[in-house]
């Protein structure tokens, strides 16, 4: 019998090796069986990051799209860190062109005239498309190169050439893996086979051929290429790698295993890529090829458990595999390795084409919920107007502070901040800077007069580095009309790994930027002498952790931060940590002035329904703080007096 590893992997394209390397980062062992790598759909896609040129309608397969697109650049650093190797992700945005004037149209898009501004020499049938700057590309074929790379220097146990033949299971057990080079056996198993799931199990997963071309672009003078960005029309795009290379795809077609590039396929093909960019038609052809997309027939992946109790299933991914990788990869090492089941992946249970709910049943869905709910009042009619929160002399009504990281979307973060009723927003200084996912459109995403910026130093490792950057904060409220602006959030945090603040870095920035008028509202650990020489230099706020940053574990330092709320004359504002709306009350009862909370709205399922619940949590704590808890007695005491009873 081989193979000493907890668990095997079936399957080594894009997403068997993510959930290897996501596995092992953990510290499993992992075994990869993989038969081919060339005959894999990573191998032969185009790389595209697209779900909103794709036009995935709203719901659950779009929101795991748009998780996996948000999650796609650290995924890359990574991959890139452990293996030194470039995978050409490029976030360079695509324009989707139509040929028909579209009934309606949004913020997106852009006439023919505007298009050919930044696009010249589109085919003369395009009237006009959509730009959408947050979808893009990775070179697919890199990017597999360096995951196998990284399950290699990691110490995953990569098995090429080997084909299961059989998966042996007894009582929805898996025992063992009969495969063309042996029995294997493990603690678990994961099927990632792509489009031959359904030849070891019987799910309904088929191949969809796609039939691809490449061209190379010329260069002009200053070596720049005619195509930048991806053009993606109808029944055709073009995918622009930095190397100069043109992807051309792709055809669609429902004829089985039947391998090979058609002169009909590439005629269609090349006909399609031309009519949508004529200059195309000359340039010189550098290779064609094909590939099997695994199809479903609701065309979702089906990930998740399966009949068998150490058996799990990643597979289906379709048109999108590549764009799906770091979303599969990390809810299914949570799900195997913690028995950790993200919300969303109930939706992509393989039970969904044999097992219809009963229309009672209740379903946790972001499709199902709506997602503004109705409870009668909203925290912002809840707050109570004699109770302010008071911070440098500036009055808020809400004492719930939110951050603009993390979303989805633009859309669903100012939705779900409207939903908080919170009156600040934090917002990364540095990540507007670089444009990171989800800062670009910020300054219209939100209305800046009724929401008061708070600039922050997230990203800085030292004190100098704080400083530099807060004072860019400051011009970045400037910007958005808020002239008296101060604020700052200071965060000096040089250990990326659990990104505890460093207390001696943020007291000495805390010094210079006190100095320099700043209202400094620092991140701190629970530390209450700290917090009492905060207070001393002149910050206006503390800001203790509840528990690491983005990590949801709750209040893990209630006792420390109860000292700090009894010793500081400054607003106590909790932040970082709080993962439910019972935590954020919790924090509120314990006397805290306010809370600051990000991830556990961002990451929810219903982020806007999230928000208006930590919203209504911080007004019930506060109440209940302001009203004064009864007294812990170490007997029961009857709630109806005992006197006068009969018998
Ligand atoms: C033409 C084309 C264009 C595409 N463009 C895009 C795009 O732009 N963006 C995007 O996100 N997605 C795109 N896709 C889809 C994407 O490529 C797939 O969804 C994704 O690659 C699936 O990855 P996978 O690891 O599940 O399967 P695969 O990449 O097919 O890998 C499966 C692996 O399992 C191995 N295997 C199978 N059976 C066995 C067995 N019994 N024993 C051992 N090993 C086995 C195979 O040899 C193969 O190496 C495209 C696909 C095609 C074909």
């Amino acid at each position: 019998m081989n193979s000493t590893s907890e668990i095997i992997v079936i399957g080594g394209g894009v997403i068997g090796l993510a959930i290897a390397v996501d596995l092992k980062l953990r510290g499993a062992t992992v075994t990869v069986l993989s038969r081919d790598f060339q005959q894999a759909a990573s191998h032969a896609a185009a790389g595209m990051l697209a779900p909103y040129a794709e036009k995935i309608p709203p719901g659950a397969m779009l929101d795991l799209c748009l998780k996996s697109r948000w999650l796609y650049p650290e995924w890359i650093r990574k991959i890139e860190d452990v293996t030194g190797l470039d995978t050409g992700y490029h976030p360079c945005g695509i324009l989707s062109l139509t040929y028909d004037t579209p009934t309606s149209i949004d913020e997106n898009w852009l006439d023919r005239e505007t298009i050919q501004l930044y696009q010249t020499e589109l085919g003369s049938n395009v009237v006009g498309g959509w730009w959408y700057p947050d979808d893009g590309q990775v070179d697919n074929r890199k990017l597999v190169t360096a995951l196998h790379q990284a399950a290699l220097n990691l110490g995953v146990d990569l098995i090429e050439g080997v084909t299961v033949r059989a998966i042996q299971q007894q009582k929805n057990h898996v025992l063992s893996l009969l495969t063309s080079k042996g029995a294997y056996e493990a603690q678990t198993y994961i099927l990632a086979s792509g489009s031959w799931a359904s030849q070891l199990l019987p799910l309904p997963v088929y191949p969809v051929k796609g039939q691809m071309a490449a061209v190379r672009m010329p260069l002009d003078t200053d070596n720049i290429p005619p195509l930048q960005r991806i053009l993606f029309g109808p029944q055709t795009y073009l995918v622009p790698r930095q190397d100069g290379r043109l992807i051309i795809g792709a055809t669609s077609e429902k004829v089985g295993w039947k391998t090979g590039n058609t002169p009909d396929g590439l005629q269609t093909l090349f006909s399609k890529a031309i009519q949508l960019y004529p200059p195309l038609k000359d340039w010189p052809l550098s290779e064609t090829w094909w590939g099997f997309r695994p199809a479903t027939p609701d065309e979702q992946p089906i990930l998740g458990t399966s009949s068998c109790d150490n058996l799990f299933l990643a597979t289906g991914h379709y048109r999108n595999g590549i764009l799906l990788s770091p979303v599969t990869a990390s809810m299914i090492a949570d799900l195997v390795l913690q028995n950790k089941t993200d919300p969303l992946l109930h939706q992509f249970h393989y039970d969904r084409f044999s097992f219809k709910p009963s229309s009672s049943s209740m379903t946790l869905n972001s499709t199902a919920m709506p997602l503004t709910l109705n409870y009668g009042s909203t925290p912002a009619e809840l707050q109570n107007t004699s109770d302010e929160l008071v911070i440098a002399g500036r009055k808020f009504r809400s004492r719930l502070m939110t951050g603009s990281g993390k979303y989805a979307n633009l859309d669903l973060m100012r939705q779900s901040i409207v939903a908080s009723g919170c009156e600040i927003v934090t917002v990364a200084v540095r990540r507007v800077q670089t444009k990171a996912p989800g800062h670009e459109g910020l300054a219209e995403a939100l209305d800046w007069s009724k929401i008061w910026m708070l600039p922050n130093t997230a990203g800085c490792q030292t004190a100098d580095e704080a400083i530099r950057v807060a004072r860019l904060g400051r011009e970045m409220a400037k910007l958005l009309g808020q002239e008296d602006n101060n604020f700052i959030k200071l965060e000096v945090i040089p250990d990326a790994k659990y990104l505890l603040p460093d207390p001696i870095g943020t007291l000495q920035a805390a010094e210079q930027l006190v100095k320099e008028g700043f209202a400094v509202l620092p991140y701190i650990n629970a530390d209450p002498l700290l917090a009492k020489r905060l207070e001393e230099i002149g910050c206006v706020t503390v800001m203790p952790l509840g528990s690491p940053i983005g990590s949801g574990q709750g209040i893990k330092n209630a006792a420390n931060i109860s000292i700090i709320i009894e010793e500081s004359k400054i607003p106590v504002v909790v932040d970082a940590g709080i993962g439910t709306p019972s935590e954020a009350s919790y924090a509120m009862e314990l006397g805290a002035d306010a809370l600051l909370i990000n991830s556990a709205i961002a990451l929810a399922q219903n982020p806007v329904a999230m928000g208006q619940a930590m919203g209504m949590a911080t007004v019930a704590g506060r109440l209940a703080y302001q009203a004064g808890r009864m007294p812990i007695k170490q007997y029961a005491s009857a709630s109806s007096p005992l006197t006068g009873t009969i018998g």
